[in-house]
């Protein structure tokens, strides 16, 4: 992933056995006997998506936030190399030595995400006191694509990454986080196990040192009545799979005999909530399984369907620059072969009031019948953190932060819980909220975005494997410099000198950009570095290129860059796969 970065970094300037982690404390408490695994894991994650429907959004993703840079360009990307440099030589150093790098804690890692895997990879396999993971899902899924796996564009093994594949050394649980005890200092989990057929929900804990929570976030249903119970999401590869399995259904069913035309025409509705890059980027994905598959093989039924862009505010892909917003409705809107397959009807300022089983209900406007509707809204919580939070209490560091960082965890400029006790618990990711600047009277948090999060990973890597002379409960976490120092100079790649002690560099975002894709083989570009905006601006076939180099060159393995390539030669020669199982 490190190689990854630092290899997009070129590409934007030129276009723990020894120490293994005690296991968990056996299984304490059996919560609940279910019959069948799926219904034990799906009880387990409504419970950790529900905390946020009754929440305002947290965060909407992608929202422009320019972050404050001191370096100078060169400088920036100059720091970042040699910031890999001296990773590469710190661990040979220390593996040369036969010595464990870091600080000898046991690092607990909630979720396998974006930031957790950044993390973990950049640990490396002799961290000190051993890395334990805990996510209900044991691999590392590369959320940028899924919106084309949801059609078939890709294929979901292509776009995921066994976490033990990232680093080996890791103990992986599978199993949900519930809450962290920062009294106690364990994180209480519930995981399915099964035994035959008979499966239950267990609980137990996990003790750490330090721990990081790295949930992200769930899809915000803003408490509209009907969303859970009637509509898609696009989160994980569940989500595309159900997805791809009911766009196969709205076909299958529309071509049936017995519906009548009002029926056919439903069934081949397709709503879209949310103008986000998600919302948009399904939209323009659908688009091209309209014009390719849907027209080969159902073409009495194709030029019957339509899709409806809703967005209750009155823009699309609101981070964007202007022009480019201005392209990506064109490319939405405009109908492909000749007429035959129509443009997305974009409809802004439309608040979804409700959702029933056959229409979604717009407040004041006709209801919308659909066949299919998907939800692609703002981000809200998961559980562990809202349960978190309360046990943080109101009061405090954290009970102010949460002006700002709203139901996600305020944390200080090097990614430290507030309110929790001072270097024992970190947050990266979707469920953090990072101030940009924080003497500014306004605090704008960073996009929620996988480019944050990854470089949260890295960096939070990065400051646990300083030595452990650093006390990261100071205000400012440092140590003394000594002179008979080994790692001095590594050190002083990520440090400041005050005073006589290296002192850690707070987290820096480093903006690269942002990128998507609204379909026909068009995608658009808006190049950053830092807060320079570098005024390249791209729409069309180009930034199509640029998008499909950025997001190879991100895979975090040689197996996903190859799958994946071999994903787009499969669709271009032979068309999506449309099998149902
Ligand atoms: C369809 C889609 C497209 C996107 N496209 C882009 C893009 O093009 N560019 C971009 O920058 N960003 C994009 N994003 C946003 C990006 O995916 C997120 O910002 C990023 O995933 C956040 O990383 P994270 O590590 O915080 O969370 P995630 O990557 O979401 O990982 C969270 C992890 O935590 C686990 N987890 C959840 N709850 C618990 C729990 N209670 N206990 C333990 N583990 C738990 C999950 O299983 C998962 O492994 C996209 C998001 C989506 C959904």
């Amino acid at each position: 992933m490190r190689s990854s970065s630092v290899y997009l970094a070129v590409l934007v300037c030129g276009v723990a056995d020894a120490f293994v982690a005690p296991r968990p404390a056996p299984v304490a408490q059996v919560l609940r006997r279910s019959s069948s695994e799926e219904s034990a894991r799906e009880e387990i994650a409504l419970r950790n998506e529900e905390s946020s429907d009754s929440l305002p959004p947290v965060s909407s993703s992608y929202q422009p936030v320019a972050a404050p840079s001191q370096l100078a360009l060169a400088g920036l990307v100059a720091e970042r190399c040699l910031g890999f440099a001296a990773d590469r030589l710190g661990d040979a150093n220390y593996r040369r030595r036969g010595a464990r790098r870091g600080r000898g804690e046991r690092v607990v890692v909630l979720g396998s995400g974006w930031g957790a895997a950044a993390l973990v990879s950049a640990l490396g396999e002799s961290y000190g006191g051993g890395v334990t993971v805990v996510s209900p899902r044991n691999y590392f899924l590369f959320t940028p694509m899924l919106a084309g796996a949801s059609v078939g564009t890709v294929e979901y093994r292509s776009i995921c990454e066994p976490l033990r594949s990232i680093n080996g050394a890791v103990d992986y649980l599978e199993a949900t986080a519930t809450r962290i005890d920062v009294e106690r200092k364990v994180v209480v989990c519930e995981a399915v196990v099964c035994e035959g057929s008979q499966c239950s929900i267990d609980e137990f804990e996990v003790p750490y040192d330090v721990v990081v929570c790295a949930t992200g976030a769930t899809t915000n249903t803003f408490g509209v009545p009907g969303v859970r119970e009637h509509c898609l999401f696009l989160k994980q590869i569940a989500d595309a799979d159900a997805l791809r399995q009911g766009l196969g259904n709205c076909f299958e069913r529309a071509n049936l005999p017995t519906l009548s035309d009002a029926e056919r025409r439903r069934a081949l509705s397709f709503a879209v909530v949310g103008a986000g890059p998600t919302g948009v980027e399904f939209c323009g994905e659908l688009l091209d399984f309209l014009e390719s598959e849907a027209l080969a093989f159902y073409p009495k039924l194709v030029g019957e369907a339509s899709v409806t862009l809703l967005e209750a505010t009155t823009t699309v892909l609101g981070a964007f620059d202007a022009s480019l917003r201005d392209v990506a409705v064109g490319e939405l809107e405009k109908s492909r072969n000749g007429g035959e397959i129509k443009g997305v009807d974009i409809r802004l300022g439309a608040a979804v009031t409700e959702v029933n089983g056959t229409h979604v209900l717009l407040g004041g406007d006709d209801p919308l019948p659909y066949g299919l509707c998907v939800w692609a809204t703002g981000n809200g919580p998961t559980r562990v953190v809202t349960d978190t939070l309360k046990a943080l209490g109101a009061d405090g560091a954290q009970g102010d932060a949460q002006a700002w960082a709203r139901g996600r965890f305020g944390v200080d400029a090097w990614l430290r819980v507030l309110g929790a006790p001072p270097g024992e618990v970190f947050a990266i990711g979707d469920c953090a909220a990072d101030v940009v600047d924080f003497a500014a009277e306004t605090k704008a948090t960073l996009p929620a975005t996988a480019q944050v999060a990854a470089q949260q990973g890295e960096y939070l890597a990065r400051l646990l494997k300083l030595g452990p002379d650093y006390d990261l409960a100071k205000p400012e976490p440092s140590r003394p410099r000594g002179a008979a120092d080994d790692d001095r100079r590594l050190d002083e790649l990520f440090c400041d000198e005050r005073a006589g002690h290296l002192v850690a560099r707070p987290f820096q975002f480093l903006n690269l950009g942002i990128l998507a894709y609204v379909g026909d083989g068009k995608a658009l570009a808006q190049v950053a570095l830092g807060d320079g905006d570098l005024g390249v601006k791209a729409a069309g076939r180009a930034a199509f290129g640029l998008w499909r180099s950025v997001y190879i060159s991100k895979q975090v393995s040689p197996r996903n860059r190859l799958l994946v390539i071999g994903d787009w030669v499969r669709t271009r020669v032979f068309g999506r796969d449309i099998t149902r199982f």
